[in-house]
């Protein structure tokens, strides 16, 4: 059984002046604007100038909105799992768990898209929510993680929404995490227009990234980069 659904949908949203509040909202089927522009995996390559779709929103008196750009970033999970059942128990077993972070396109837009200086610093939101889906899927791969790809209920549909409660339970302090490094990025760099902030930021987020992708390397020595169900 092979699933692909937005289940979570952690919105992580910051825009160029002013960050906006993160939130946890669960839906069941894919949002509707989203079938219009797909969400874009980190693993496509850097924001381009296209990548922000969504239209530039007026403040309530109707004037241009003050911010520059705002850069909508998601966390999202694929799975795949087989079903077996004994004794009127349906038990669920996740052959593989796919984490990956996006951006939404549709709910992202940019006053400026010539502004390389501003591109970067958008990419600098993106990369934090990759860095923070790199370390649950480093976390994922612990076998202190082993009971996440298994559930078990009285019928399929309350082990899938067992499994799907308790890795969206796991993913929590990531966004978490996430939340706080925007916040402190838009600090820091005074949502970067502090320019050797932002370089310094920069050059740590891309540090950090490398780093991890080194580690997730290390622990998969198949070229399969989803996670395979370590029983
Ligand atoms: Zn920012």
């Amino acid at each position: 059984m092979n699933y692909r659904r937005w289940l979570i949908t952690v919105f992580l949203a910051w825009g160029a002046t002013v960050p906006g509040p993160a939130q946890i909202t669960r839906t069941t089927n894919r949002p509707e604007k989203e079938s219009r522009a797909r969400p874009r995996r980190y693993q496509e390559g850097p924001l381009t100038a296209r990548d922000f779709r969504g239209k530039v929103p007026r403040d309530a008196d109707g004037k241009a909105n003050p911010l520059l750009a705002f850069t909508k970033t998601d966390f999202r999970y694929d799975w795949k799992s087989t079903f077996t059942r004994r004794n009127r128990k349906h038990y669920l077993v996740a052959t593989e768990i796919d984490l990956y972070s996006v951006m939404l396109p549709q709910h992202s837009w940019n006053c400026t898209p010539r502004d390389r200086q501003l591109l970067d610093h958008e990419q600098g939101h993106f990369d934090i929510t990759e860095a923070q889906i790199r370390k649950a899927i480093l976390q994922l791969k612990a076998p202190s993680s082993r009971r996440l790809f298994r559930s078990s209920g009285n019928s399929r549909t309350r082990a899938v929404q067992r499994f799907e409660e308790n890795l969206t339970r796991f993913l929590e302090p990531f966004v978490t995490a996430s939340r706080k490094h925007h916040q402190h990025y838009d600090k820091t760099t005074r949502h970067g227009r502090i320019r050797s902030a932002q370089e310094h930021e920069r050059k740590k987020q891309k540090l950090e990234l490398q780093r991890l992708a080194q580690q997730i390397r290390s622990r998969a020595p198949s070229s399969n980069r989803s996670l395979t169900s370590p029983e």
